[in-house]
C-alpha cells in the first residue's frame, strides 16, 4: 500500500468525478443586472420578500467592474455551487467583484435594501454559508492573487484565494505559513475562524500569523485594520468568522522554510487501533513544536478499517526520525510511507479525495486533554461509512493568550472533525445522523467546536466564551444590524 491510500478512503469513494459542471446555458445576451430587462425577486435578511428594480440592479451592475450575474447567465451554476454539494442555492444576484470598489458598491446595494448576503472566499464552508436562496452572493472568487515580499517575509492574499495559491506563491521563496490540509479550501474563511494547519505547533494558527487585512464594512467602508488601526477589529476578524465584512486582502508573516521536510502516513489495521492511539494519547503531550502527528480513523474503498496518522516533521529530518521512532515501534503498520519529500507532497493529497461537488456533513469537538474515556469512544467508531480526523493543535498555538485574539480555543491539543462524504442524495439522513450520534457520544470528551464547521449555529456565545462579549460590542459597532449573518453568528450588542 502507498500514499495513494488515503485518496481511496471511505470519504474518497465516488467523489473524484465529482466536479460539477458549469452552467451550460448559452444566450445571446447573457443575463447581467446591467441589461435587466425587468425587476427580480429577493430576500431580506428577516426573510421579507422584497423586489429588486430593474433600474437599480441597471445602476449597481453599470457601477461595478465586475459582472453582476443573474440566473440563467452561463457562469450562474458555475459561481453558485460551492465545495458541498448538498447546499443547491440559487441567489437572486451574484455580484462577481474584481477589486474593493466592486465589494463596497455590492455591500451598499445589499445594506440599502436589507438584502440577505451571503460571502463567498473559496466556497469551503461545509455548512454552506456562503451561498443563499434570493439574496445577493458576493463573489470573490476572482481575487485570488498573492504576492511575497520576501524581504519583509509577508504574503499578501486577495480575499478569493486558497491556500494552493498562498503555498505556491511563498515557497518558491523559501518561505510559508501555516495553510490547512487541502489545498483547494479558501483563505478567507479558514483565516477568519482561526486556520488549523500542519505547521500550527511551531508557528501557530493562521490567525496568528495575520498582520493586516483590507475590510470591506456593512456601512461600505474599505479599512485597513491592524494592530494600530482599527484594532478592534483587527482582534474580532482573527477568530470571529465572517461576522464583520468582508475581507478583500489579508498580510500573513512568513516563516523561512526547507520544504523538502520529513512527512507522510502510517497506517495500521483497525484491530491495532487501541495499541496506536492509547500510545499517541501519552506520547503526543510530550512532542517538540516541529512534529505534527494526527490520527485519522476511516475505511479504504475496499472495506478495510484504518488508523492511520499523518506526520510533518517541520525541521532537521533525522532529529525528526528520531523522535518519530517510538511511533513507528507500535504494533505493525501496515504502511509507513513517511519519507523527506516536497511539503506540497502531503499539502495536496487530500485534494481528490475532498474534492468538489460531493454531499457532506460534519462535527467537531475540541479537545483539552486525551482521556481513555475519549480514546475508547473513537475506538466505537465501528460505523464504515464515519471519517474521523484530527487538527492537532498545542505548542505555539497554545502559547498565545486566551484573549489575545479572538480564537477561543486556545487550550485544544486538537480538534476532532467526525464527517461522511457521499454522493447519493438518498443517502443524506443516514449519514447525516451517523454523525450526529458519533458526535453525540464523543460530546462529553470534548469541549467547544470549530466555528468554521458549524452547523448548528445556535451555539456561539457559549462556544466563544469570555470573548463573546467584546465580539458582539465590536459587531454592534461595524454591523449594528446584522448584514453578514450567514456565519456562527455573533448578536450585535
Ligand atoms: C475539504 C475541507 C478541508 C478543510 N481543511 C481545513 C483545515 O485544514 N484547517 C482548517 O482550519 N479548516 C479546514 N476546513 C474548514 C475551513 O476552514 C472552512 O470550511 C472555511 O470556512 C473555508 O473557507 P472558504 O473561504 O473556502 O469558505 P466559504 O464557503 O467561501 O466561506 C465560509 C465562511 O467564511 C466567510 N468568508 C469566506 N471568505 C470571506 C472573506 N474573504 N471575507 C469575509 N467572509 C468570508 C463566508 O461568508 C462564510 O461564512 C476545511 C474545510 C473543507 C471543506
Amino acid at each position: 500500500m502507498d500514499r495513494r491510500i488515503f485518496c481511496r478512503t471511505a470519504i474518497a469513494a465516488g467523489v473524484a468525478a465529482s466536479y460539477p459542471l458549469l452552467g451550460a446555458c448559452s444566450r445571446s445576451e447573457p443575463p447581467v443586472a446591467s441589461s435587466a430587462n425587468t425587476s427580480i425577486r429577493g430576500i431580506s435578511f428577516d426573510g421579507a420578500e422584497l423586489e429588486l428594480e430593474k433600474a437599480a440592479l441597471k445602476e449597481l451592475g453599470d457601477a461595478m467592474t465586475g459582472p453582476v450575474i443573474l440566473s440563467g447567465h452561463p457562469d450562474y451554476d458555475g459561481a453558485r455551487s460551492i465545495w458541498n454539494s448538498m447546499h443547491d442555492k440559487r441567489p437572486a444576484l451574484i455580484a462577481r467583484c474584481l477589486n474593493n470598489e466592486d465589494v463596497s458598491k455590492a455591500v451598499t446595494f445589499a445594506a440599502e435594501r436589507d438584502l440577505l448576503v451571503a460571502v463567498r472566499g473559496g466556497g469551503h464552508s461545509w455548512p454552506g454559508k456562503s451561498v443563499c436562496d434570493d439574496g445577493m452572493m458576493i463573489d470573490l472568487s476572482q481575487l485570488t492573487n498573492v504576492t511575497v515580499d520576501t524581504e519583509a517575509q509577508r504574503a499578501v492574499a486577495g480575499g478569493g484565494a486558497l491556500l494552493g495559491h498562498l503555498d505556491q506563491a511563498s515557497l518558491p521563496h523559501g518561505l510559508v505559513t501555516t495553510a490547512g490540509v487541502v489545498s483547494h479550501t479558501g483563505v478567507g474563511g479558514f483565516t477568519l475562524g482561526g486556520g488549523f494547519g500542519r505547521l500550527n505547533r511551531k508557528y501557530g494558527l493562521a490567525v496568528d500569523n495575520l498582520r493586516s487585512a483590507t475590510m470591506i464594512t456593512a456601512d461600505g467602508k474599505i479599512l485597513t485594520v491592524n494592530s494600530d488601526e482599527d484594532a478592534d477589529l483587527f482582534w474580532a476578524v482573527r477568530g470571529g468568522g465572517g461576522n464583520f465584512g468582508v475581507a478583500t486582502e489579508f498580510e500573513f508573516q512568513l516563516h523561512p522554510f526547507d520544504r523538502n521536510v520529513l512527512s507522510g502516513n502510517i497506517v495500521w489495521p483497525f484491530e491495532q487501533a487501541k495499541d496506536v492511539l492509547e500510545f499517541y494519547a501519552e506520547w503526543s503531550a510530550g512532542l517538540s513544536d516541529e512534529m505534527y502527528v494526527g490520527p485519522v480513523i476511516t475505511t479504504t474503498p475496499e472495506g478495510v478499517r484504518i488508523i492511520m496518522t499523518d506526520v510533518v516533521y517541520n525541521g532537521d529530518p533525522a532529529t525528526g526520525e528520531k523522535e518519530l521512532a517510538p511511533l513507528r515501534a507500535i504494533g505493525t503498520p501496515i504502511a509507513d510511507d513517511v519519507i523527506v519529500q516536497d511539503y506540497t507532497v502531503l499539502q495536496t493529497n487530500l485534494d481528490v479525495p475532498f474534492g468538489h461537488g460531493i454531499r457532506s456533513y460534519a462535527k467537531n469537538g475540541m479537545v483539552k486533554a486525551w482521556s481513555q474515556g475519549l480514546v475508547d469512544t473513537m475506538l466505537d467508531a465501528d460505523d464504515p461509512r464515519i471519517f474521523i480526523g484530527s487538527h492537532v493543535a498545542g505548542a505555539a498555538v497554545k502559547r498565545v493568550g486566551e484573549l489575545d485574539t479572538a480564537f477561543p480555543h486556545r487550550n485544544a491539543e486538537v480538534m476532532i472533525v467526525i464527517a461522511a462524504g457521499w454522493m447519493d442524495p438518498a443517502e443524506d439522513d443516514g449519514l447525516i445522523a451517523a454523525c450526529r450520534d458519533y458526535h453525540k457520544a464523543l460530546e462529553p470528551h470534548v469541549g467547544g467546536y470549530y466555528t468554521n464547521i458549524d452547523f448548528d449555529g445556535s451555539r456561539a456565545a457559549s462556544n466563544y466564551g469570555p470573548a463573546y462579549d467584546r465580539l458582539s460590542h465590536i459587531k454592534g459597532r461595524y454591523d449594528p444590524r446584522n448584514l453578514f449573518r450567514l456565519n456562527s453568528n455573533i448578536s450585535p450588542a
